[in-house]
């Protein structure tokens, strides 16, 4: 499963780590470095959860993800 760790920000390409670094309300600029579409960065490993790294999501809610990006999640029903 690929996982995006980049993304469109104001014209550029920054990575998770930057995007984690705004303000909510900027986070809303953020975008999909394939579809465009809205996407939202997650911070890695939780405490007593398999450790994942830090990556960006289509959001599950508020348009939902987007089933034609490569970047996309499959559907968990
Ligand atoms: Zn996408």
């Amino acid at each position: 499963m690929p996982k995006s760790t980049t993304c469109k920000f104001a014209g550029k390409i920054i990575t998770v780590e930057d995007a984690l670094k705004l303000k909510k309300d900027d986070r809303q600029g953020l975008a999909c470095i394939k579809c465009g579409q809205y996407v939202s960065p997650h911070t890695g490993s939780a405490p007593g959860k398999q450790r994942r790294a830090a990556h960006f999501e289509h959001p599950k809610s508020g348009g939902g993800r987007n089933a034609d990006c490569p970047l996309s999640d499959p559907a968990r029903n």
